[in-house]
């Protein structure tokens, strides 16, 4: 099946919001800090956005915590046309786990990845469907590890389930990842080298193991 490019999806949107000079709210779901630098910059131009930081996932609490605050600060420091406020979700952990059941093996960017997708894109459109958004979406797709073509069939699903929009996009499109590191460095923001949750730590820990062997 041909893959749909969101980009253009979520420009076309952009070039008839500037046309009736209108700024929606947007509820954008968040894994991290700089995940949601470049993002940050780029959409605050054209919507009043809520940060909604829900990542159950995350392994440990530490971490979790970590991750939290830097959101935080990232948000306080950016310089952006409309001001951007946060709203952190439950960490409720044992959602993540009972979703992870029998898939604990699987590496990044396999089916308990769509899983944990799915369970953060839900309590997004929950939110959006509760209170006074126009549009969810989700940081995730600016990362190369990220499925954006999974991520998106999944934003349609909910929003039809919910009766809720969801922004199309794929932020790893005119070089937002790059620009996302651009601007991790300009914050001094911390970037952890493990997706998030201990399957990913543990991939990680024997990746660094393994390659120090050869
Ligand atoms: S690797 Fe990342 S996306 Fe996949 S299950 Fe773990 S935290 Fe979620």
């Amino acid at each position: 099946m041909n893959k749909i490019n969101y980009q253009k999806e979520l420009d076309a949107l952009i070039d008839t919001l500037v046309k009736e000079d209108k700024q929606p709210k947007l509820l954008l779901h968040s894994c991290c800090a700089p995940c949601s630098s470049y993002i940050l910059e780029y959409l605050s131009q054209y919507f009043h956005i809520t940060v909604f930081f829900y990542n159950p996932n995350i392994y440990p609490n530490e971490e979790y915590s970590r991750r939290v605050e830097e959101q935080k600060k990232f948000i306080s420091e950016l310089k952006v046309k409309y001001q951007i406020k946060f709203l952190e979700g439950k960490y409720d952990t044992d959602a993540f786990y009972a979703l992870s059941k029998g898939l604990e093996a699987e590496r990044e960017g396999g089916e308990r990845c769509f899983k944990c997708y799915e369970l953060r894109l839900r309590e997004a459109a929950i939110i959006v469907k509760e209170g006074d958004y126009d549009y969810f979406t989700t940081t995730l797709s600016i990362s190369p590890h990220k499925n954006s073509q999974k991520l998106n069939e999944i934003g349609r699903r909910l929003s039809q389930e919910y009766n809720v929009k969801y922004l199309y996009s794929d932020f790893k499109k005119k070089e937002g990842y790059k620009r996302s590191i651009e601007l991790s460095n300009e914050y001094n923001l911390y970037r952890q080298d493990y997706c998030g949750c201990v399957f990913s730590k543990n991939e990680r820990i024997n990746f660094l193991k393994n390659s120090a062997q050869e």
